[in-house]
């Protein structure tokens, strides 16, 4: 994606204006670091969005929300009560590159690779949209097919809103790449609703290694009413195969990624159910 021009709203009515304006010859841009991921050899204006006060995190009655253009690297660093995004930001590529990619980025238009897709989707969060006033959407809605769709009329991403996790809820995930920094392999997300030791509920989501990240209904269908056990989530992770299209790459099989992914929604399992008990790492 080339850039001819860049401008920098003073609002947020100003930049959905300038957006509607330039149509297709114009984007938001928040840290840029997608650029270099997107085709099109047309120039576009870019309009900047990282100086309209949507950089923040916090805590407001039953949510964490945080600000659109929020770096990925703030996310990592936050701490709040049951807090669990940290986990997932610091699999994410490098310092450098968490410094300046936005959540709002990361999930504005979904690449293969983008792990916060599957943990909104694990966590039921809610996806705040500004089109002149503020309403927001339940993941499954946002993530149903690209959330790109959402912003070709100048409509922007400006926060997230996850649920605080509640006593008894856990959470856990797991990325599997080939080295420290690789894109992701299979990234999978786990949320678990505990009572007395039996899952009362479960969201259990995918993403790389399938065409678009997903729930995994099949999985999430073998744990609810069972006990929080090993065994119970080693049959659940069996459910894999039928839950999702698997898909190879980089050398490896479908059948290779799916094994994969079994044995990453097993771990992920194990850490929610640790961390509902209260002894996460
Ligand atoms: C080397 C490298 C490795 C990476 N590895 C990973 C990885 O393993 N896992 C992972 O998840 N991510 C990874 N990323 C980050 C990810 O791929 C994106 O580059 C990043 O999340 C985009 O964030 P950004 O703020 O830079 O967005 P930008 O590049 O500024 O924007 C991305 C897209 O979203 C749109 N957009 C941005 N903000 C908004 C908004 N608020 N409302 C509407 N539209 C908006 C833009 O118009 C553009 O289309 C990696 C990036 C790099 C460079």
């Amino acid at each position: 994606m080339k850039l001819s021009e860049f401008i920098r709203p003073a609002s947020l009515a100003e930049a959905r204006k300038s957006l509607r304006q330039l149509g297709p010859k114009g984007m938001p841009l928040a840290g840029g670091t997608a650029l270099h991921f997107m085709p099109g050899k047309t120039p576009v204006t870019a309009v900047d969005i990282t100086r309209l006060g949507l950089s923040y995190i916090k805590q407001k009655g039953d949510f964490f929300v945080i600000g659109a253009a929020t770096p990925l690297a703030d996310i990592q660093r936050y701490r709040g009560p049951r807090w669990a995004m940290h986990e997932i930001c610091r699999r994410i590529s490098t310092h450098q590159v968490r410094n300046v990619s936005t959540i709002g980025g990361n999930i504005a238009r979904v690449f293969p690779w983008a792990d916060l897709p599957v943990v909104l989707l694990a966590m039921d969060a809610r996806l705040v949209i500004y089109s002149g006033k503020e309403k927001d959407m339940p993941a499954d809605e946002y993530f149903s097919s690209q959330p790109a769709r959402l912003f070709r009329g100048g409509d922007l991403l400006t926060a997230v809103k996850i649920p605080v996790l509640k006593a008894h809820h856990g959470f856990g995930s797991v990325k599997a790449t080939r080295n420290a920094t690789a894109f992701s392999l299979v990234t999978i997300a786990a949320l678990l609703e505990l009572k007395g030791g039996i899952i009362k509920s479960a969201r259990v989501a995918a993403g790389s290694g399938i065409p678009f990240p997903q729930r995994l209904k099949p999985v999430e269908a073998a744990l609810a009413g069972k006990e929080a056990s090993t065994a119970v989530f080693r049959e659940a992770a069996a459910a894999a195969g039928a839950a999702a299209r698997w898909v190879g790459g980089e050398g490896m099989s479908a059948d290779y990624i799916r094994q994969l992914a079994e044995v990453s929604i097993l771990d992920a399992l194990e850490r929610a159910a640790e961390f509902a008990r209260g002894r996460a790492a």
